[in-house]
């Protein structure tokens, strides 16, 4: 059951329950500070799931909530890549082994709702931490404190503020952030599909003249459904009877995980991006999707969120250990040049990846089926992807 504190100055307060706000918001409660998460209890459930690599999933073995989410999660041994174009030049099938860079899995996929069940509950039951079950109404962060007024009334103060909720955050528009958003010409169909055949922990990504067409594991023989398409075809295969959807997409997966039934709502989300200009103010600092939003490609998002986590927590111990006051510039600003490069270059990477595929640039055609011949031929070249997908600035380190 969530408690409730009034008119407490708390060391950070967190806005925002989706995954990025309540996992920092325990972290920073695990680090020793005072806490306080606003976030309604009652969420929307989420049918998605999340595939996370393994340094996301070390922060959640610190936290301890690991066992518990792993029981609604499957671990990735292998990822194939298949062109599924009908293009003049065409990249040969790539398989990315774990085994490779000597780890039994790149990560697992999890299921959402699971996920955030479990840091709902483990919010609840944390020792510093305050859980406030309403939504941040108005900020003010021009005192020395920061004080977050709730739709209540609640007034709650904190030396810092940390904005995660999400991409049309008010945190962030009171703090008078600028962003850049942009959109794609796609929109992604999500669903959850039983197949007849096991998966082994392969997931199958075929890309094609719209974008990819993403299988991923789930216990049992289960997979999710990443189909990004064109914006009528994502409503038409969304509105279309369900048995006659999935005989649709087992011919688009060339029947490799078998007959298919689909088992969730489908959903579309229209494909776009946004970056904050800064993720730092004078009391506040943005995490998640408050500060970046990117297209659903190469299982990103949540990731970089993590890192975001990891390098704010670190930055206010820092600033603790020093005796900085916890929300001034001068103490933030290490986490605004971490993270800036880090949010730049996946941006940008997964920009390039996503359109690589919708182009009819021959050259740049040729380039991606050069550079997935390469991967599938020269084993260092196939590591280094593997490990800079999993975690950027790891791949160039001099291993096997
Ligand atoms: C189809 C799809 C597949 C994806 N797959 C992957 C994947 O495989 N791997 C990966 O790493 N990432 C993936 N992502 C990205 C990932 O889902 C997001 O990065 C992640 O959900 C963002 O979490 P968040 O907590 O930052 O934001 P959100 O989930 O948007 O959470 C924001 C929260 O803030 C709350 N809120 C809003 N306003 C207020 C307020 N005023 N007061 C209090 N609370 C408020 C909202 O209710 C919400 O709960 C995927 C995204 C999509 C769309």
């Amino acid at each position: 059951m969530a408690r409730t504190k009034k008119d407490v100055l708390y060391d950070a307060v967190v806005v925002g329950g989706g995954p990025s706000g309540r996992i920092a918001a325990l972290a920073l409660a695990r680090s020793g500070l005072q806490t306080a998460l606003i976030a309604p209890l009652e969420a929307p459930a989420d049918e998605r799931t999340t595939a996370l690599w393994q340094k996301s999933l070390d922060l959640l073995k610190d936290l301890g909530i690991w066992n518990e989410i792993e029981l609604n999660a499957e671990p990735l041994k292998k990822m194939r890549m298949i062109d599924g174009t009908e293009r003049l030049i065409r990249a040969p099938e790539t398989v990315f082994n774990s085994a490779e860079l000597g780890v039994e899995e790149f990560g697992y996929n999890i299921v959402n709702s699971k996920m955030n069940d479990v840091l709902a509950k483990a919010c609840a039951i944390e020792a510093n931490l305050t859980c406030v079950d309403d939504f941040a109404e108005e900020a003010d962060f021009s005192g020395t404190q920061a004080t977050i007024t709730t739709k209540s009334g609640l007034a709650v103060t904190a030396a810092l503020a940390v904005a995660a909720d999400g991409r049309n955050s008010k945190m962030r528009s009171a703090a008078g952030i600028e962003v850049k958003r942009w959109s794609y010409p796609q929109t992604a169909l999500v669903l959850n599909l039983d197949h007849t055949l096991p998966h082994h922990g392969v997931s199958t990504e075929f890309h094609t003249a719209t974008g990819p067409f993403t299988l991923v594991p789930l216990p049992g023989r289960r997979s999710s459904l990443v189909c990004v398409e064109t914006a009528e075809t994502a409503e038409r295969l969304k509105t279309m009877n369900k048995a006659l959807l999935a005989r649709e997409l087992e011919d688009r997966a060339r029947s490799v995980l078998g007959k298919f039934t689909v088992i969730s709502e489908p959903q579309t989300f229209p494909l776009s991006g946004m970056t904050a200009q800064s993720v730092i103010a004078p009391r506040l600092a943005l995490l998640g999707e408050t500060a970046h939003v990117f297209p659903p490609v190469g299982a990103q998002g949540l990731n970089l969120s993590m890192r975001d986590i990891s390098d704010l927590v670190s930055t206010v111990a820092t600033a603790k250990q020093k005796g900085q006051d916890l929300g001034s510039l001068t103490a933030l600003k290490p986490y605004e040049t971490k993270r800036m490069s880090d949010i730049r270059s996946r941006t940008n990477a997964v920009d390039m990846l996503n359109r690589s595929l919708l182009t009819e640039f021959l050259p740049v055609q040729a380039a991606r089926s050069v550079g997935m011949y390469l991967a599938g031929k020269i084993g260092p070249f196939r590591r280094l992807l593997m490990r800079e997908g999993m975690a950027p600035g790891t791949g160039f380190q001099l291993r096997p």
